[in-house]
This record gives C-alpha cells, sequence and structure tokens, in this order.
C-alpha cells in the first residue's frame, strides 16, 4: 500500500506554483488593467505569505502516551494555535499508501475541547464527518484538544508490541496544507519498552521521547514501533545508514539466519543499483513480528511499517513472504513516494486521491518486490518463476477479467481494496498489483528482446526514479509522463501497449514476459510455492486451477470461479462441504479424491451445507490436482533468466 510532502523541509514547495502565461493581444487599456491585477496579485500573494509564514512559526504539539498500547488505547494530547472565531479542526481522512479515505474516525473517542482551561463545545459536521466545528473565543490563541485512539484488538497492538501511527492521533486547522503545519511530538511508551521511527529525536529520558519539530506531512509520513524486545540489524556500515529494526512478541523471534541478513544487506545494494540514486536521508524498515498485533505493509520516503507473523524470520514459507514485502516497501520509497501519480500527491489529508495511475504505483513495486529478493538471493530463481507462475494463472483465471478493465480496480480502489473474499474471481479485487506486475514484466521483456539485451527496464527505473541523490522529495507524474519515458528508453507504441493491457477488457492476462521471456506457464500436480504460501498465511485450501473453489481449511466456501466445475455443480461462497464421497469433511479426503479424478470416470460427489439446509452435489472433474509453473521453452533466449540476475555484484 501506501503515500505526502516532504519538501517543506528541504524548502521547497510542495509542486512547482502553476505558470500562467497571459498573451496580450488587445490595446493599452488592457496593459493598465492587467497592470493594476499584478500590483494586486503580488499584494495578495505578500498577505498569503505572511499569514502562512505566521503560522508556520507557532507549531502544535502533538503529546502522545502510549503506556496503554497493549490494552489498544493510546492517549493523545494536542496544543493548536488558533485566532478567536470560528474555527474546523479535520481528523486526517484519506490517509497516504492506503489511497482510501480509511481514517478510523469511528475510534477517535473521548474527544475534549478545551480554551483558557475552559471546556469548550464542538459539533461533527453533518455531511463531511471528519470534520468538527467550535468557536474560539476572544483572548485565545492556543486550543487544547484531548481524544484517544481506540484501535481492533490484533489490528496494530499485541501485548508486547504496537505501531504508532501519528495520523490516528492528531487533528489539525481544517484547510491548511500539511506541508505549512509544523508540529513538535512526543511520545511516552510503557515501561521497558524500546522504540524505533524515522522521526529525528531531539531528547530521550525516562522513556518519553521528545522529536524534532517537523511539518505534518513528514510526521504522518513517520510512524514508530514500539515493543517489549528490539533488535536493530544494521544494513550498511559507511554512507547512508540503513537498518532493520523489529519488535516482537518474543526474543527468540528476533533471531534472524544469517543468510537473511546477508540476503537484506545485498537487496539493499540491489535496490541502491537499479534505481540509480537514492532520494531519503536514511531508511529504517519498522518490522513488527506477532500472530496478534496485526498484518501490515504500509510505505514511508524514510521506513515502512512491516507487519508480518512471529515466525517471519524463521518458518519457510513466512520468510520467503517477508522477503517480498521487504522487497516491495522498499521499491515504494523511490515508486510511489519519491515519484508519484499527481492524482494521489494531495496537499492534505481531506482531498480526495484519484488512484487510476496504481498499476504503475502497486503495479511496478509489485513487479520489483519479486525482482530485487531474486537478485538479492533472499528467493531463488525458481521463487522467482513460481510467483509469476502464479500471478500469471490467478490472473488468467479471473473470471471479472471478462467485465472489468484492469484500470477500473485501481480507480475504484476504495472498494476494491477493502472488498470481500466472496466473488472475488468474479468481481476481480485489487488486480492493479498482480496484472500490473506482468504488464511491466511484459514491458521488461519487450525492451530486454528489441534491444538485444543492452536495455532493460532498469534503465526506465534509472531514468524515471533515480536522477541525483537527494533527501525525500515529491515528484508527480502522469500517464503521459510514463509513456514518454517509455519512448526515451526505447521507441515503440508504448501508448497502444499500455492502453491495451490497462484500459482495454482483455479476456486474457497480459503474459507476453513469460511467453517472450523463455518460458511456458503450464500446470502440474507439484505444489506452488507461492500457492503455499498464500495457503499457509489464510489458512486456505487454493483449488482455484482443479474444482474452481477456494476454501477455508474446515471446508467453508471462500470464493469460486463461474466458469469452472464448483460453480457450475452449485457450489457458491459462503456453503460449507462437510462430506467427500460419503465420508465426513477433512482436507486430505478432497485432496485425495482430487487426485485420484484423474484415472476415475465417477465424479466426486460433495454434500454441502448452505445455511441449514443440506444438498449433494456432484463435481465432474477428472484433470488431478493443478498448479502453475513455468516450464522452459527452448526455442527462445532465457530472458525471464537475465531479469534476476544481480546488477550490483
Ligand atoms: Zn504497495
Amino acid at each position: 500500500m501506501a503515500a505526502p510532502s516532504w519538501n517543506a523541509i528541504e524548502g521547497r514547495p510542495r509542486r512547482a506554483a502553476p505558470t500562467v502565461r497571459l498573451v496580450l493581444r488587445c490595446g493599452s487599456w488592457f496593459n493598465r488593467a492587467m497592470k493594476q491585477i499584478r500590483i494586486l496579485t503580488i499584494g495578495i500573494l505578500l498577505f498569503v505569505t505572511s499569514v502562512t509564514s505566521a503560522l508556520a512559526q507557532a507549531p502544535m504539539t502533538v503529546a502522545v502516551d502510549a503506556g496503554e498500547a497493549a490494552r489498544n488505547i493510546v492517549h493523545t494530547k494536542l496544543r493548536i494555535p488558533v485566532k478567536p472565531g470560528p474555527l474546523t479542526l479535520f481528523y486526517p481522512k484519506w490517509i497516504p499508501g492506503e489511497h482510501s479515505p480509511t481514517g478510523p474516525i469511528n475510534n477517535m473517542i473521548g474527544l475534549k475541547l478545551t480554551a483558557d482551561g475552559k471546556p469548550l463545545a464542538w459539533q461533527r459536521d453533518d455531511v463531511e464527518m471528519f470534520a468538527f466545528h467550535c468557536e474560539i473565543p476572544q483572548g485565545v490563541t492556543f486550543l487544547d484538544v484531548a481524544f484517544d485512539d481506540a484501535s481492533q484488538p490484533e489490528s496494530t497492538a499485541s501485548a508486547k508490541l504496537a505501531r504508532i501511527k501519528w495520523n490516528r492521533l492528531l487533528v489539525y486547522t481544517q484547510g491548511m496544507n500539511s506541508d505549512a503545519i509544523t508540529v513538535k511530538a512526543s511520545l511516552k511508551l510503557p515501561a521497558g519498552w524500546r522504540f524505533a521511527s524515522a522521526l529525528p529525536i531531539i531528547n530521550e529520558s525516562n522513556g518519553e521521547l521528545q522529536f524534532k519539530e517537523v511539518s505534518l506531512t513528514q510526521l504522518v509520513d513517520s510512524p514508530a514501533i514500539i515493543g517489549a524486545h528490539f533488535h536493530k540489524f544494521p544494513l550498511t556500515s559507511t554512507g547512508i545508514m540503513n537498518e532493520v529494526d523489529a519488535v516482537a512478541d518474543t526474543t527468540s523471534a528476533l533471531e534472524m539466519k544469517p543468510e537473511t541478513l546477508t540476503g537484506l544487506k545485498r537487496m539493499d545494494a540491489e535496490a541502491a543499483a537499479l534505481f540509480g540514486a537514492r532520494h531519503y536521508r536514511s531508511y529504517k524498515f519498522l518490522v513488527t513480528l506477532s500472530d496478534h498485533g496485526g498484518s501490515e505493509g504500509l510505505e514511508h520516503h524514510e521506513s515502512s511499517e512491516d507487519g508480518v507473523g512471529e515466525r517471519a524470520f524463521t518458518e519457510e514459507l513466512e520468510l520467503l513472504d517477508f522477503a517480498e514485502l521487504m522487497g516491495h516497501e522498499y521499491a515504494h520509497s523511490w515508486n510511489g513516494k519519491y515519484r508519484r501519480p499527481a492524482g494521489l500527491a494531495t496537499p492534505d489529508f481531506e482531498q480526495p486521491m484519484r488512484a487510476e495511475l496504481l498499476w504503475v504505483y502497486e503495479g511496478l513495486t509489485q513487479y520489483l518486490g519479486k525482482v530485487l529478493p531474486a537478485r538479492s538471493g533472499l528467493w531463488t530463481a525458481e521463487d522467482f518463476r513460481d510467483a509469476m507462475a502464479a500471478v500469471a494463472a490467478q490472473m488468467e483465471n479471473q473470471s471479472g477479467r471478462e467485465w472489468r478493465p484492469l484500470v477500473d480496480t485501481a480507480v475504484a480502489v476504495q472498494f476494491t481494496y477493502p472488498s470481500e473474499r466472496a466473488w472475488m474471481n468474479y468481481r476481480r479485487r485489487v488486480d492493479y498489483y498482480d496484472e500490473g506486475s506482468l504488464v511491466w514484466l511484459d514491458a521488461d521483456v519487450l525492451i530486454r528482446t528489441r534491444s538485444n539485451g543492452k536495455l532493460s527496464l532498469d534503465d526506465f527505473c534509472h531514468r524515471f526514479h533515480g536522477g541525483q541523490d537527494s533527501a525525500p522529495a515529491l515528484k508527480t507524474y502522469t500517464f503521459d509522463d510514463v509513456v514518454n519515458t517509455l519512448n526515451e528508453v526505447m521507441p515503440y507504441d508504448w501508448r497502444s501497449f499500455l492502453n491495451a493491457r490497462v484500459n482495454a477488457i482483455n479476456p486474457h492476462a497480459p503474459v507476453g514476459g513469460i511467453t517472450n521471456g523463455g518460458w511456458k506457464l503450464v500446470y502440474t500436480d507439484k505444489p506452488n510455492t507461492q500457492i503455499r504460501i498464500g495457503d499457509h498465511a489464510r489458512k486456505s485450501i487454493d483449488l482455484t486451477f482443479s474444482l474452481g473453489v477456494l476454501l477455508k481449511e474446515d471446508g467453508t466456501v471462500m470464493d469460486v470461479n463461474p466458469n469452472l466445475v464448483a460453480y457450475k455443480a452449485g457450489i457458491a461462497p459462503g456453503m460449507k462441504i462437510v462430506s467427500v464421497n460419503g465420508r465426513g469433511w477433512s482436507s486430505e479426503l478432497l485432496q485425495e479424491a482430487i487426485a485420484s479424478s484423474r484415472n476415475s470416470t465417477t465424479p466426486i460427489e460433495v454434500v454441502v451445507e448452505n445455511g441449514s439446509f443440506r444438498e449433494t452435489y456432484k463435481l465432474n472433474y477428472h484433470g488431478g490436482a493443478r498448479y502453475p509453473h513455468l516450464e522452459r521453452d527452448s526455442t527462445k533466449p532465457d530472458v525471464m533468466g537475465e531479469v534476476i540476475k544481480s546488477r550490483a555484484r
């Protein structure tokens, strides 16, 4: 996931001021009028500048007490500079990186306003429910605001750790640009807990941290992790200091294998080689390891929130998944934070975001999130191929592609991201991630093939995301900018290439990167590693490519493909398989029945519960177990193999 302006700290405006060119076509009256307008404009600009700098000189303070974080409640006290008269406070609604109005407003409880020590009445706006109106009395220059952030249990905190998200712990003056608001934050920790954040600290004593004054944009982009068990893993030893900071439910969960640490160090070097420049001062992976602290993957410019399971450093499948998460979130520092679609670069946390370019923001990141672990040795070449095979097969079997273009899964992100698993195959969900990664593999292989291996998508990344090393900065782009940069790398009809894959309804997945890259998508009875990772994480049985059904381990149907056997027999999401061929449910029984279906002429018979009713269905399937893999096509060079060759070594 992911998305705010850092440029205030660089002393530069968030976005370049619009240039208005006036063409004078008329006589002298017009010139005089324009002169008057210019004088008036300069006056207004001077006035706005003086107001902005007056406000910028008075920081708001945010004092967070996380002493009870383990109980899923965090207390906050704000002091906001104000003037007498009507004031509207705004709770951050559109969250960068989440691309949606996901600010958890209903978790903001216990709101109290105080002016000069006296309670002040507030009223929520009856249309914009993230806004609170009040009237500041004469003579008052600061407003005190207090409330609690009460999180859903097991979403951001466990008994031993928590992720502290500043946007959930503040309100600000509605209408102000988040770059123009300066904030002094402090954080009180539970006794004995440790802490990590990209936010610069100026003082630390008795478990209380005082942070350097920063813009509201930077504050929200610099969350903290806190926890009872902490370990820092440096990734660099000279120059820019990058690190993995991890908190966990137990100390043993923090034991990272030496080869994992070596791989993460290599990944840091591979990312630097891929993009050619860095746009941060230092970078921290903020990892929380807990089976009760919620999963997370949220990008920031100089850090990422990486919420994984307690065994992410040790269990085989979770470690492979962790490597991809690290690659994905790190790539976002360039692709998402530094370079961001113009529609996602909003000036505050109130303006709606437009997400039609998420197939670049997330799709390219999804691709690089697989390429970087493979180049670093955190994944084998086969892990990479299994991942691309799983994505290709899943997208090819996504029945919703018959009615919905890929771009619509991005435009509708407010609905697609949180949508239910039931009917996902027919609805499509956030396919801009996975299908986006196929589009970028396709482009990469095309560039490599047509340039006889001299050029690659790395050259696009160098031009688009590289340049000079810098502190965090934001450079927005449009569809045309993507097309133009691709054309600078290698002239081609990139507009048509992208329109056909992104904006048109396309009954088939864009698998050209695989087929032109020297490989074929095949199905065998050997389990696919990525599908095993998915089943392990959600406790599911993925039979998408055989019966066309995804089940929970207890037989409950999570999703069906309407074009395949299970749906055609009468099965739908929410039903539950309770027996297989006359015997009580077990996943092994069903897997055995599928495996032996190849040599059988009789259908698999299942009894299925729909509410309190039971019905028997016959699954006329004879294809055996089916999982996607890539098989070498020796008639073509192995271009996919070139994609994952180390660039840094
Ligand atoms: Zn992402």
